[in-house]
Parts: C-alpha cells; sequence; structure tokens
C-alpha cells in the first residue's frame, strides 16, 4: 500500500472511521455486530462498538484486537484495525483461528474526544472485583484539590500549579504518576476514577468474548493505546508475568515491558495499574492460554500529555466544551494522542503490520 493510501485510513473524528470499519468490513462480506450505545454523541448521533469476526467461531485459536479503551485514542486504534480489514490478510488465516476485531470498545469517549466513558470512569481502571474492598490512592489525595481546581488561569491556577510542583519536587516524578494515572476509587467526579460498579464497556468486552470461553485454548489479544512512550514509537507492554511472560515475549520479542514483573528486567517505562481490561479478559476466558499485549504508540513529552488530560478534566467538570477554549482544549488532547504528522501515523501503520504479524505467527 501507498503512503497515501495508508493515510487515507487515519481519519479526522470518530463518525468518519466507524463508518470506513464498517464498510470496509460489509465490502468484504464480513458481518458486523453494532452493539449500540444508550446514549448519543455530541451532535445526536448514533454511537456503538462494533465487532467483526472472522473464521470459524468455535476454533481453538482466538486473536482479538481491541481499540479505544481510552476513547480519545480510538481514532489511532482504528486506522490499525481498518488497515488490516483493507490488506485482507485475513483470507490466509492459520487453520483453526478465529478473529474478533473490537472497534470502539468506549463510543462515547471516542466522540466526544474524551478518555474516560460517559460515568467519568477511566475504563482502563474498572475491571476491579466490586465485591471486595477498593484500593485507596493516598498519593492522590495529596493533589485532589489541585487536580479539581475550578479557575483555568488566575491566582487559584497559580496556586494549584505550585502544589504540583512542590509534590514532584518533595517526592518523585514516579510518586506523582502513582497520584495522578494509579486510578482512584473514590470521586466520581476526580480524575482517573475507576467507577463502583463495571461499567458499560466493561460489560460488553466480556459479553463479546464470553462465546469463545468453551472452545479457545490459545488467545493472543492486542489492544491499542496511544499517547504515552517516544513519538512513532509503538511499545509492548503486558501485565502478565512468569511464565505468561515468557511466552508473551516468545511472541513479541524480549524488549515487551512488564509492569508487574518484580524480576530486575522490569524497566520502570510503565507504571504499574491495576483494573485493565486484561483482568475482564483473563476472567472470561480462564481456561485459555492467553498471551495478551498493550500496544502504546508515543506521541509527545510526557508532562504535556497530562497537561492535556488534566486540562480536559478542568473542561469537563468547570468549563465549557462548545466554547473557543473548550474547542482548543478538544484539538489539544486529540493531538497530544493521535498526531496530525503523516510520519506519525506511517510509523503507526507499519509497527501494527508488525505486531499483528508476530501474533498471527506459531498459530495453527
Ligand atoms: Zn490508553
Amino acid at each position: 500500500m501507498t503512503s497515501a493510501g495508508v493515510q487515507a485510513y487515519f481519519r479526522e473524528n470518530f463518525a468518519d472511521a466507524r463508518e470506513l470499519f464498517v464498510s470496509i468490513a460489509g465490502d468484504s462480506g464480513l458481518h458486523v455486530a453494532s452493539h449500540q450505545h444508550p446514549l448519543a454523541g455530541p451532535d445526536g448521533e448514533t454511537l456503538s462498538t462494533d465487532a467483526v469476526t472472522i473464521g470459524e467461531p468455535d476454533a481453538e485459536n482466538l486473536v482479538v484486537l481491541i481499540s479505544g479503551t481510552h476513547g480519545v485514542e480510538t481514532l489511532c486504534g482504528s486506522a490499525c484495525q481498518s488497515l488490516y480489514l483493507a490488506k485482507r490478510e485475513w483470507q490466509k488465516l492459520p487453520v483453526n483461528t478465529t478473529v474478533l476485531i473490537i472497534h470502539a470498545i468506549n463510543p462515547w469517549g471516542a466522540a466526544h474526544i474524551r478518555r474516560n466513558n460517559e460515568d467519568n470512569v477511566d475504563l482502563g481502571r474498572n475491571f476491579m472485583n466490586f465485591d471486595a474492598p477498593l484500593p485507596k490512592n493516598a498519593k492522590y489525595e495529596a493533589l485532589r484539590a489541585a487536580i479539581d481546581c475550578p479557575e483555568f488561569r488566575g491566582a487559584e491556577r497559580d496556586r494549584a500549579d505550585n502544589i504540583h510542583t512542590r509534590y514532584i519536587a518533595s517526592n518523585s516524578i514516579n510518586d506523582y504518576v502513582d497520584a495522578i494515572m494509579g486510578g482512584q476509587y473514590e470521586y466520581s467526579n476526580g480524575f482517573a476514577y475507576g467507577g463502583n460498579a463495571p461499567v458499560w464497556s466493561n460489560r460488553l468486552l466480556r459479553n463479546l468474548l464470553a462465546p469463545y470461553a468453551r472452545s479457545a485454548r490459545k488467545v493472543r489479544v492486542v489492544e491499542y493505546h496511544s499517547g504515552l512512550g517516544p513519538y512513532g514509537y509503538g511499545a509492548a507492554v503486558t501485565m502478565q508475568v512468569n511464565e505468561d511472560l515468557q511466552r508473551v515475549q516468545s511472541i513479541y520479542g524480549r524488549w515487551v515491558d512488564a509492569p508487574n514483573d518484580t524480576s530486575e528486567k522490569h524497566k520502570e517505562r510503565f507504571h504499574k495499574v491495576q483494573g485493565t481490561p486484561y483482568d475482564g479478559i483473563r476472567e472470561t476466558l480462564a481456561d485459555a492460554e492467553l498471551s495478551a499485549i498493550v500496544v502504546e504508540f508515543g506521541t509527545y513529552p510526557p508532562f504535556e500529555s497530562l497537561r492535556a488530560l488534566l486540562d480536559d478534566h478542568w473542561l469537563t467538570q468547570s468549563g465549557d466544551p462548545a466554547s473557543a477554549m473548550g474547542r482548543e482544549i478538544k484539538q489539544r488532547i486529540l493531538e497530544y494522542h493521535y498526531p496530525a504528522d503523516p510520519d506519525w501515523r506511517q510509523a503507526i501503520a507499519d509497527r501494527s503490520a508488525q505486531i499483528i504479524d508476530q501474533t498471527f505467527r506459531g498459530l495453527g
């Protein structure tokens, strides 16, 4: 595919990206199951998560490609999924293999250019056991008032920014990232809120996977994310440890990051988080040999990305998304997860193709 051809798969809004994905699948004679979201998009449009299944439903091998856990990252993952469909490599699947492509698992966040979902829940922190006591994030407490500062500019904002700066100076960058991004389960209007029950997208993901629980023996999952890591680089990260980690590294390379691995190989690049979709996938497909990665496509320096996320948090809690400032914040948070730069997009397309190739290697 030419470079210009590749660029055409990177769409500028969720409605266009969804239309492209659905039309490529339809043109290929593939069935698209659309799961309508209860809420509408910002222009009143219908929202849905679309799932395409290729191959026999009761195959022993299952490959799952998921986009849009974080809504604002959907356009990046969507382009990778649409490119996979368009190249028609699925026409030569390994024997006994099913592919399940889940497009925009958090469609509300995708349409509203939000990381979180309709409940202000970070879906990537929502796969918890809500019958057990939820963890407390003591570090978040120290920054809570500053994170929720109602003013965007002015004296109060300056004081809030100083609290962030002082926290980093008297603790560490790692503590700061844990405080803000680690997830919290106490403040439903706060940042990185993990929820108090499984949200719509969580329940849907489990429902989409459940039919394979009996037949799937070997499962490989790729979940697309963006906004973390070096610009244009697609890092493979796994939540798995021990022999599962060894298997994941044998598929995707020794450099796979493993934040939960406590051995000396731990690279500290990606922080330990809990309640990610991996936990829901693991529970739903409990009997399968599961090899699951997240691909993180890097964009801008981490503190700039974090600023964009915190500004969008302010916009949601205290601002007006329809205002000029609201539009500027939305444009910025999108650019920080989905750069317009054609070279960045080409790099993402190339890396995704490599990862998909690795995913199918050795199956069948
Ligand atoms: Zn993400």
